[in-house]
Order: C-alpha cells, then sequence, then structure tokens
C-alpha cells in the first residue's frame, strides 16, 4: 500500500485508489492530483491500496478487499493482512474509494448505512445517482461511517480517469481540502433491494439500462435467449452481461432526489456528536 500526503498535520480526509486492481482510474486520479503539486488547506492522505493486484492487473490476488473489512492482521490471505492496513490507514477519516465497473459510463456513488456525513459529500460529488448498499452489506469499505465509494465510468477508459479526477476534486473541495465550491446536482438515490445471481452455465444478457425503471411484466434481460419478465417494478444497478461471474446486478428502489430524504442520521456516532453539541 502507497500512502501520499499533502499538507501538514494529520489528515481526516482520505482519497483510495486500486481498491481493485483492474480498476486503475483511481491511481491515475491519485497520480495526476499529486502532479499539480496541490496548494492545500488541511491535510490529505491519497491511498494506492492493492499496489499487488494492480501490477497484475487483476481484481485481487487471494480474496476481495472490498468484502473482507476490517481484515486480519494474521490471516494468510494478503488482502485480509491489506484490509486491517487500510482501516488504520482510513480511521477517524472521510475517506472517498474509486472505482470503475463494466456495466455504466458515467459515475456515480456508493453509500451504505447513510448518515449526514455521507450525505454531505455524496450531494457534492458529480454524480447523477446514489446508490445505497445497506442490504447487502459484507466487508465494503462504504460500511465504514465516513466511507462512500464512486463508479468512475468504465473499467480502463480514459473517461474514467478523468471522472475520476473530478470527483476527487470534488470531493477535497467538500471536505475543505481544496478551495472553492464542490458541485450540488442533487443526484437520485437508489436502495438497493436484492442481488440477482446468474444460474452456473447459462448466458445472460441484460436488455435494460442502469438507473431505467423495469416496469412489472418487462422483459428486462434473456437467459440463454429465453426472456426474463419483471414480476414487479425495479431499478437495475451494476446489471450487465460480462462484468461478474455470478452476480448477474442488483435490483434496487428509486427513492427520489437525496435532498428529499427524510433525516437520515440514526448512527451512533451522531447521536454522540448531538449530545456534545453545545
Ligand atoms: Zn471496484
Amino acid at each position: 500500500m502507497q500512502v501520499h500526503t499533502v499538507g501538514d498535520g494529520t489528515p481526516e480526509v482520505a482519497v483510495v485508489g486500486a481498491i481493485h486492481g483492474d480498476e486503475p482510474c483511481g491511481v491515475r486520479a491519485i497520480e495526476r492530483f499529486l502532479d499539480t503539486e496541490p496548494d492545500v488547506d488541511r491535510p490529505a492522505k491519497l491511498i494506492v491500496a492493492n499496489e499487488r493486484a494492480l501490477d497484475r492487473g487483476v481484481r485481487y490476488v487471494d480474496t476481495d478487499l472490498n468484502r473482507c473489512l476490517p481484515g486480519d492482521p494474521e490471516s494468510d490471505q494478503y488482502e485480509e493482512r491489506l484490509a486491517h492496513d487500510l482501516m488504520a490507514e482510513v480511521q477517524g477519516c472521510t475517506a472517498l474509494g474509486i472505482h470503475s465497473t463494466v456495466s455504466y459510463d458515467r459515475p456515480f456513488a456508493n453509500v451504505a448505512y447513510l448518515n449526514e456525513r455521507k450525505r454531505e459529500v455524496a450531494a457534492h460529488l458529480p454524480v447523477e445517482q446514489v446508490v445505497d448498499f445497506t442490504v447487502v452489506a459484507d466487508g465494503r469499505s462504504v460500511e465504514l461511517p465516513g466511507f462512500l465509494d464512486v463508479e468512475a465510468g468504465h473499467q480502463g477508459s480514459a473517461a474514467a480517469v478523468d471522472n475520476a479526477y473530478d470527483c476527487l476534486l470534488a470531493f477535497l473541495r467538500s471536505t475543505g481540502v481544496l478551495p472553492g465550491e464542490p458541485p450540488a446536482p442533487d443526484p437520485g438515490y437508489y436502495e438497493v433491494t436484492e442481488p440477482i445471481y446468474k444460474e452456473p452455465g447459462r448466458t445472460y444478457h441484460f436488455l435494460g439500462e442502469n438507473f431505467v425503471r423495469v416496469g412489472p411484466g418487462d422483459r428486462y434481460a434473456t437467459v440463454d435467449g429465453e426472456p426474463i419478465v419483471a414480476d414487479e417494478e425495479f431499478w437495475p444497478v451494476l446489471m450487465s452481461d460480462e462484468g461478474h461471474d455470478v452476480l448477474f446486478g442488483y435490483r434496487s428502489t428509486h427513492r427520489g432526489a437525496l435532498s428529499t430524504l427524510p433525516d437520515v442520521d440514526h448512527s451512533a456516532e451522531a447521536v454522540a456528536d448531538e449530545a456534545t453539541d453545545d
């Protein structure tokens, strides 16, 4: 793991690239940012997480880093140990993880256990959608109290690097590391309701578009050429033919604009903050 620090003092803001080694856009964005020799108002960490997987151009070496947090320093699996080290680095930080996908070209944000701190950051990223993964939470970075992810676009594309860089700048503005106003696009909020798994050995083809409503009775995919019909409405997320061996994608519910969500902060952290307010 590489940890670059800008500014003086102990950083409370972090950007993390290469949580998945075959998604290099975050690392390229971090390099682009460091090359500008930025003048910052408060310190930040720029972290290249899974160097071993990045070097090999693979998602992970032993196990998925974004499914094994908080990790284990004694594990014989590389990513389990790395997860433990990454947790120590981002402890107490507001953090942005940068990813990319094979299912969608434009950037969108991922959260879980939404609180006001995460909502504030998500509201100022240059994205049209925020996806809540709380129901499938299983050792992902977004489960941490100050951690959000962005999916910057198509894996390996130049556009994903540009999007990642825009998200990095917006994040550093909204956290006060960089001067200037971040964007405020008021993205739509999509709550994942369930994963859709593939049956082994069968060929899946997605007929719809991610974030575009599928209605009851709509044919949204084929399996071995046979249509699959939706029994109720949903909004597809990360759905793709080839993106994953066993996962076809997720069903979600569109909750409306992020700004219209009711008060979201029921975390223990928020309750503690409230109690110590003057
Ligand atoms: Zn990823």
